[in-house]
């Protein structure tokens, strides 16, 4: 590590990748190549490192993402478990009925968990890349769902209003989000050359906008259906200098990787566990940009 730490009030978001593949290949994936190699995959790796972030930070937000969280539902229980009551968890799946899981099985899991459970987040997009449960499913799940759908290079345009419908159609919200592998600082926010922005205003009344240093989400309402366009930075550190004259490593996300190491970035950079136990705290800068 070359600088202190610093993060928002609350601790920085702990993503946790989970041991198991998800069956798809999705074309903007870059966590397929993680799987390849299962060596050392540890569930019991990970929940210590659970234990470590929740000292740390108690009241952080948990992800688990993958791979496919939903393709082990007794250890994905293990994990859940192990995160106490004070933190958020969001999971991140495409809700797949996968290795003998049925949707009994999945609503069944998620009326158990409904109370630690935040949010899923399931995975559906304009162009099918993953094996798709029936939509039903998404209606019926007994907690928060949104839909988060990658509008990825020279997506069919035609599709997004009876995609939107669709969607509109089980009641919950949908998250649009930009390649971020081409996500740079300059276009953010750039809103003049950004093709999915400009499709969007055409079909949805733009609402606002929030962000912060790392990522934003433009806000649209369809008909009474809320629309976010969400863009962040392929990475999650921003080095800065403080008031104070120090210079800070400002973390965004820590990853808990399948093995149960910690990551102080998407781009393989290991935590300094120490160092992060003294991290500095400063006020979250996601704020309301414009509100139309
Ligand atoms: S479903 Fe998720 S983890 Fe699997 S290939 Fe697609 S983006 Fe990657």
């Amino acid at each position: 590590m070359s600088n202190p730490y610093k993060t928002r009030a609350g601790g920085a978001t702990v993503t946790i990748f989970v041991p198991y593949d998800c069956g798809n290949n999705c074309p903007f994936c870059v966590n397929k190549k993680e799987y390849a190699d299962m060596t050392g995959f540890s569930v019991k790796a990970i929940c210590h490192s659970i234990r470590v972030m929740d000292a740390i930070t108690p009241c952080c937000d948990f992800v688990f993402t993958g791979g496919e969280p939903f393709a082990d539902l007794q250890d994905l229980q293990i994990m859940l478990d192990t995160i106490p009551r004070t933190h958020k968890v969001y999971i991140n799946t495409t809700l797949p009925l996968m290795n003998g899981v049925t949707e009994d099985d999945i609503l069944a899991f998620a009326e158990k968990n409904k109370d630690k459970i935040t949010c899923i987040n399931v995975s559906r997009h304009l162009v099918k890349y993953v094996v798709e449960s029936d939509d039903s499913l998404i209606a019926r799940m007994p907690v928060p769902v949104r839909i988060n759908c990658v509008l990825f290079r020279n997506y069919p345009k035609e599709k997004l209003v009876p995609y939107i419908e669709r969607i509109r159609a089980l009641g919950r919200p949908i998250q649009f989000r930009f390649d971020y592998t081409d996500t740079t600082p300059e276009n953010l926010y750039d809103r003049d050359h950004d093709t999915i922005y400009r499709d969007l205003c055409e079909v949805a009344t733009y609402t606002g906008l929030d962000g912060c240093r790392m990522r934003c989400g433009f806000h649209f309402d369809y008909h009474g259906t809320e629309l976010t366009y969400h863009k962040t930075l392929p990475y999650s550190t921003i080095v800065e200098t403080g008031e104070d004259g120090v210079t800070y490593d400002i973390l965004y996300d820590i990853l808990i990787k399948q093995t149960g190491e910690l990551h102080s970035d998407w781009t393989g950079v290991k935590l300094d566990v120490k160092a992060y136990r003294n991290v500095v705290f400063e006020p979250y800068d996601l704020r309301w940009i414009e509100k139309v």
